[in-house]
């Protein structure tokens, strides 16, 4: 992910809170106008780091580049950094236009510019017209792009947002996802984003840090991290997956032949720390998970199950699957087709492609 003009440089980034590490030797860079997110699960370090990055917490050790100079040492104030915060932080006494123009005021910038800038900055956010109005007069979704707007007006180099749509009721987040992409994109300002929700990090972001016990599991683009997760937290922590725990009793080429307590499998061949003997996990998404009404013979990856439950959730039905040896498997079935009157109890195949599964070595615990 390297770029010829990031505008933020992260290198072994640690913080330590006496003995306990939040932040372990983290490492990264955003290249200029790009949406990153740090996605990961609540106490994973993703607040800390932002926190570094805005200056309201000084690293145990490590560098942090914006622009190419270092913030070591570096008060927020004198940051180019701006920040969104969960719960907005507005001032309710305030109109809007006093709430946009505060950070121009703090600046010393004559009022007559302060009212400009104000008036530019609130139509791009889709607000012209509003300054005259109280806080208390807006709708979720205005308030915050006033949030953004009281940002965007400073000029920041980076836009760091901390969960600001935690506090929304899911429609109004679902909008709010692909507005805040759209505004990222129209300001062309290089956003940092930190979610546990890995719906709005797939849906808005350009590359996705995912974070777990204070350290980078993988960073890239949303498809590759959800496609091609690069360890077993990633593939389990976004998206959904089944997980078969199973035993590698043969490798041919690219292909591997695994023992599960079901049946015998076979995945395509990933990293070369696999050998024979090994015990392994197995992800698979809930949508490679074919349904057949019939056994079609000899194929591979085919087991005979009996259907456990059907949860109707629109678009697709979230099926489970319970094997001849007892296991479960979450199937992702789309409404249009054979299965669409599926029910408990029918008796049904699953089948899946040896390059669906994705195969780490088994972890202790
Ligand atoms: P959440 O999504 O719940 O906000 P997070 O991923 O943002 O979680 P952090 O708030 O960065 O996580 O916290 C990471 C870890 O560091 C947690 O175990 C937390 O208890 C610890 N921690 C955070 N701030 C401090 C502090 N000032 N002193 C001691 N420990 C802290």
């Amino acid at each position: 992910m390297a770029s010829a003009h990031p505008d933020l440089v992260c290198q072994d980034l640690t913080k330590d809170f006496d003995a306990f590490r939040a932040v372990d030797h983290v490492s990264f860079e955003v290249p200029q106008g790009s949406f990153f997110s740090i996605l990961g699960p609540s106490g994973c370090g993703k607040t800390t780091l932002l926190r570094m990055i805005a200056g309201f917490q000084s690293p145990t050790g490590g560098d942090l580049r914006i622009k190419g100079k270092s913030m070591i040492g570096v008060p927020p104030n004198r940051r180019p950094v701006s920040m969104v915060f969960q719960h907005l932080a507005l001032f309710p006494t305030m109109n809007i236009g006093d709430n946009v123009g505060f950070g121009l005021r703090q600046r010393g910038l004559a009022k007559a510019e302060i009212k400009t800038r104000v008036g530019e900055v609130l139509e791009r956010v889709g607000l012209p017209g509003v300054s005259a109005r109280r806080v208390d007069q807006l709708s979720g979704g205005q308030k915050q792009r006033v949030a953004i707007a009281r940002c965007m007006v400073l000029e920041p180099d980076l836009l760091l947002l901390d969960e600001p749509l935690g506090a929304l009721d899911l429609k109004l987040r679902e909008h709010m996802k692909v507005e805040l992409k759209s505004l990222q994109a129209a300001f062309n300002t290089t956003f940092v984003y930190i979610t546990h929700d890995q719906s709005e990090a797939l849906v808005m972001s350009d590359n996705i840090a995912v974070m777990n016990k204070g350290r980078f599991e993988q960073i890239g683009p949303p498809h590759a991290v959800y496609h091609a997760p690069d360890t077993p937290f990633v593939a389990g922590f976004v998206g959904e997956a089944n997980k078969i725990n199973a035993t590698i009793t043969a490798i041919n080429g690219q292909m591997m032949t695994l023992a599960t307590a079901g049946a015998e499998v076979k995945v395509q061949r990933a990293g070369a720390d696999l050998a024979i003997g090994q015990d392994v996990q197995v992800f698979l998404r809930p949508e490679a998970i074919e349904l057949l009404a019939a056994d079609p013979g000899d194929a591979l990856n085919v087991c005979r199950g009996v259907v456990d439950t059907v949860l109707f959730n629109g678009a697709n039905s979230s099926v489970t699957i319970r094997d001849d040896r007892g296991g479960l498997l979450k199937v992702a079935l789309p409404q249009t087709g054979s299965f669409a009157s599926l029910r408990k109890g029918d008796t049904v195949f699953t089948r899946w492609q040896p390059d669906q599964a994705r195969c780490y070595p088994a972890t202790k615990g």
